[in-house]
């Protein structure tokens, strides 16, 4: 058994002392300077202060201080060195495939701010991008010959210097694949890996659900009966059982109580929803501090889990855990996690005065009500959001749904880390539900699977391009245009596919609707509903994959296009302006472009996108074949998130 009972499971070697410098251990809305020095910028996740100062880069031999120690437990004594780098934030700043190492550039200036300096308006605020490399305009003329003309030598990916082993705790509501719901799940489940393949010791603490996926976990057990997690002015008995989901060390929390917290038969989705996680995130860290636990990291992921960092500056730190140091994870704004006073009786945070304090829990709209995000945001030693023009967006151009200056006040320890991809489930090359597996070398490979994915749809046999679009039926993934765009590639001589479902009856009606219309095409198939072996091979055998969404943190299935050699069509909004660069019309050097990007939310913008994919294909095949050489060299597996995390982790764990 790779783990013992909780109660001993103490790291094996002495861990860093626990005193550090006093500020760090402050709670931050306290201490003025505790995680919002300006420091924090340093690290890789792009901060969002775009006006960088003359600070130096950390040096080389700083660097080299730290082996790997990949069988080491957790921490190693000793003064911990920033390993960090920056960049300026902007929107067409995004991960480069296979790119060089971005240069380390300058941190943003030191600033000891309390939390009512911290709420002023920014002296500097973030400028707007420019046009010129945000804004193409939407019928710019295509040269053709710019991708024919290009020999370019295509850079190795950049060798990453060694981090010490850290011990990280995820605390999560969800994980592939035992309880998913979104991408979240799907995060949580590809970095922890790589954070545990990069030497550290990594641990995950959900829910238990009685929805849970039992047939992914592996040795579950209990390992810790008694666990009483303060409620009300009780307290609740919990059990604590440890499983492997996929090698990955996980404690399920089950509570004994009436309210019957994880038993309900789905994940989300209920009146009391918020009580819920409060309570999780509650016995979530109660677990710890009982179990003797010290972890350098704790890793929170949205709302759910946003209160975590709150108890630990508020209850636990006082109790003696000064250690960790906590990383939150935004993974969408449009959910915060909005509650009354119950909240402060519930979690015996009491003090009203205090936590609906507009620098503390207080919401920003409701001024009678508290806001666990935004608690999350004030008092994390990090924040990252899950891309870099995500970050910038919700910070700076309204989409923050109401978190921006509180995003403004901590901007200092606010980043954007775009998500990789699991390549051991999304890669044509091993993918066991393609009929026929490729790769760069083979890529001819992929109109075979396009020739079993017509076989399948019953779609015509000819020389068209295959559109496709995978996703939830949600307004926020662009519907309008989907349906816009479906007629749109039909008349321009395409095909279409679509995968897709919604909860909302309506929607899905609506879809109902459009199927029944085109059923009689030969050249148009939807299908209603989620299958994920159909989606592999759509994924495989369309030339092109829609995503014209509203707004998009991050975006997964650009991203798994991209590893099939699908050519992404992308609204450029947050992530996928970060991961997508325009065929024609991007800054970027011509072996690094995957893909066609416009700008506006609007039927004309999604025509000049696509038009110019269906042209490429038709009119110079060659170029488009470039085009998806390109995409599939492209490398959003987790190895730079990874890295871009344990820089991070690195530099709050001296904070
Ligand atoms: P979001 O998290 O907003 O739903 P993402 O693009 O981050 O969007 O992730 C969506 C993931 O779910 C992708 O892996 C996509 O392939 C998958 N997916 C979405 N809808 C379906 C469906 N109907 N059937 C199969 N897979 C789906």
């Amino acid at each position: 058994m790779a783990t013992k009972p909780p109660e001993n499971d103490k790291p094996a070697t002495p861990r860093r002392p626990a005193q550090k410098p006093d500020a760090a251990a402050q709670p931050p809305s306290d201490a003025a300077d505790a995680p919002t020095k300006g420091e924090a910028s340093r690290a890789r996740a792009v901060p969002m202060d775009p006006k960088p100062t003359g600070l130096p880069a950390p040096s080389a031999a700083a660097n080299a201080q730290r082996p790997v120690d990949a069988d080491a437990e957790p921490r190693t004594a000793g003064e911990p060195t920033p390993r960090v780098a920056v960049e300026p934030s902007s929107p067409d700043e995004g991960r480069a495939p296979s790119g060089p190492a971005r240069p380390a550039s300058t941190p943003a200036p030191a600033q000891s701010q309390t939390p009512i300096e911290a709420e002023r308006p920014s002296p500097e605020p973030t400028p707007e991008p420019t046009e010129a490399t945000t804004t193409p305009p939407e019928f710019w003329p295509v040269d053709e010959h710019q991708v024919a003309e290009a020999v370019e030598e295509i850079p190795e990916p950049p060798a990453y210097p060694p981090h010490a082993s850290l011990f990280i705790v995820h605390i999560a509501p969800e994980m592939a694949p035992v309880a998913k719901v979104g991408g979240l799940a799907d995060v949580v489940f590809g970095l922890t890996r790589e954070l545990a393949i990069r030497g550290n010791h990594v641990e995950i603490i959900l829910p238990k659900y009685d929805t849970l996926r039992y047939d992914h976990i592996f040795e579950l057990h209990e390992v810790f009966h008694d666990l009483w997690v303060p409620w009300y002015e009780a307290a609740i008995h919990c059990t604590v059982y440890f499983g492997f989901v996929h090698g990955r060390k996980c404690f399920f929390i089950e509570p004994h109580s009436q309210d019957d917290f994880f038993n309900r038969g789905s994940i989300y989705g209920f009146p009391d929803d918020v009580l819920r996680y409060a309570f999780f995130s509650r016995a979530a860290i109660e677990f710890l501090w009982r179990a003797g636990k010290h972890p350098d990291i704790i890793h929170c992921h949205d709302w759910q889990t946003a209160l975590v960092p709150v108890y630990l500056y508020e209850i636990y730190q006082r109790l003696g855990m000064t250690h960790p140091r906590i990383c939150l994870t935004i993974h969408n704004f449009a959910h915060q996690g909005v509650i009354g006073g119950e909240l402060l009786r519930a979690t015996g945070l009491h003090q009203p005065e205090r936590f609906f304090d507009h620098h503390r829990l207080g919401d920003n709209r409701h001024p009678n009500a508290l806001n666990l995000l935004k608690g999350g945001v004030v008092y994390a030693n990090f924040v990252t959001t899950v891309s870099p023009r995500y970050a910038f967006e919700t910070k700076d151009q309204g989409q923050g749904f109401g978190l921006e200056p509180t995003l403004h006040a901590h901007q200092v320890k606010y980043g954007g880390v775009v998500n990789g991809i699991d390549y051991d489930v999304w890669n044509p090359e091993i993918d066991h539900h393609l009929p026929v597996r490729y790769n760069l070398d083979s890529i001819d490979g992929k109109y075979d699977d396009k020739r079993a994915l017509r076989h399948r749809l019953m779609l015509a046999d000819n020389e068209k391009p295959i559109v496709a679009f995978i996703g939830r039926l949600d307004p926020q993934k662009g519907l309008e245009l989907v349906r816009h765009a479906i007629f749109y590639t039909l008349e321009r001589g395409g095909q279409f596919v679509l995968l897709g479902s919604s909860p909302d009856p309506a929607i899905n009606a609506d879809f109902w609707g459009l199927k029944r219309m085109l059923n009689d095409s030969p050249d148009c198939h939807l299908e209603i509903g989620f299958d994920d072996d159909l989606a592999h091979l759509i994924y495989a055998g369309a030339d092109m994959m829609l995503v014209p969404s509203r707004f998009e943190p991050c975006g997964l299935t650009q991203l798994i296009a991209l590893r099939y050699a699908t050519i992404p069509i992308v609204r450029a909004i947050g992530g996928l302006a970060d991961t997508v660069f325009d065929k024609d019309h991007s800054t970027r050097p011509l072996h690094e472009r995957n893909g066609y990007v416009f700008e506006h939310y609007d039927q004309a913008g999604l025509e000049s996108a696509l038009g110019r994919g269906l042209a490429c294909y038709y009119q110079y095949p060659e170029h488009f074949r470039e085009l998806m050489k390109n995409a599939m060299r492209a490398d959003y597996s987790w190895n730079r998130p990874g890295e871009d995390y344990l820089n991070i982790y690195d530099y709050i764990r001296d904070k």
